[in-house]
């Protein structure tokens, strides 16, 4: 069974639908992507799936059991979320912000804890923060300040992380950086992650399972190889592209055409120079 399913879901904000009778199951274990146009519904669906959102029609499930069911505190322990452009308070630090994320485990009879205070340092170190723990976080650069909300998700130690654009601030080696620590998070530690990404090429790399959306339905679902296609993309995301495999993984490259296909200065170029280059 998926630890994490939705079934039926209809969203709709002043009676104009953005999701319309979605039917979706995160594998357990896996690296889920959402992806999709703008205004697709990749936010609306991973509300949705995070309780943070309650559908106008459907049910989430967490483990079998209707979400909108279970107390907040027992959802925080198995589901981390990375909300998209979070707000740190004024004046909060680095390691105040990442314990945060023990917080679900805290009751009037179990205060911090060694256990907590470990999972704190851990978190810290593996998103590489424990020289800047002690700086306050709105002094951070945004690339700096992502790491530290993916800190607080890792502190909260859940087997699910839902991450919406993990990557948004971030120059090209430190979004490498994240999707590679939260591979990397999957393979050692089996945790499930679903993640909206924004990056097709990066999806269908980092993906296990692929969600598209266009207009508040999936048009497909499964393994970014077998259900990428050229008209798929062309629907969703509106462009006409190539497919061709990502020369380092296999994986489906998409290349959008453009006007101009021709750059004469390019050693990298696929098609036929205008002058042979010995
Ligand atoms: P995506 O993440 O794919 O860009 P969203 O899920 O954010 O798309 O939004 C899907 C549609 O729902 C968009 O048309 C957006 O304007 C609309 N929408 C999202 N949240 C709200 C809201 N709180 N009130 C009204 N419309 C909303």
């Amino acid at each position: 069974m998926s630890a994490l399913q939705a079934k039926d879901i209809t969203v709709a904000f002043d009676k104009v639908r953005v999701l319309e009778d979605l039917n979706v199951e995160i594998p357990t274990g896996k690296i889920t992507a959402l992806v999709g146009g703008n205004g697709s519904g990749k936010t609306t669906l991973l509300r949705v799936l995070s309780r943070l959102l309650k559908p106008t029609g459907g049910t989430a499930y967490l483990d079998g059991n209707a979400i909108a069911h279970l107390p907040p505190r027992e959802i925080a322990r198995r589901l981390g979320i990375l909300p998209q452009s979070p707000v740190a308070p004024e004046g909060m630090t680095v390691r105040e912000l990442v314990a945060q994320g023990r917080y679900p485990y805290q009751t009037w009879y179990r205060q911090w804890s060694e256990e907590d205070e470990e999972m704190v340092q851990k978190a810290l170190e593996t998103t590489h923060l424990t020289e800047l723990a002690e700086r306050q976080v709105e002094h951070l650069s945004g690339g700096q300040r992502q790491r530290v909300w993916i800190a607080m998700a890792l502190a909260q130690n859940t087997p699910i992380l839902l991450l919406d654009e993990p990557t948004t601030y971030l120059d090209l080696a430190h979004q490498v950086e994240i999707l590679d620590l939260l591979d990397e998070l999957n393979a050692r530690e089996g945790r499930t992650i679903v993640m909206v990404l924004h990056d097709l090429n990066q999806a269908c790399r980092y993906a296990h399972h692929i969600v598209v959306l266009q207009k508040g339905t999936i048009v497909a679902s499964g393994d970014p190889c077998e259900v990428i296609t050229e008209e798929l993309v062309r629907g969703a995301f509106g462009i006409e592209c190539r497919l061709i495999a990502d020369p380092l993984t296999g994986t489906p490259l998409c290349v959008p055409s453009m006007r101009r296909t021709n750059c004469d200065n390019c050693v990298m170029r696929t098609i036929p120079p205008k002058v042979s280059v010995s």
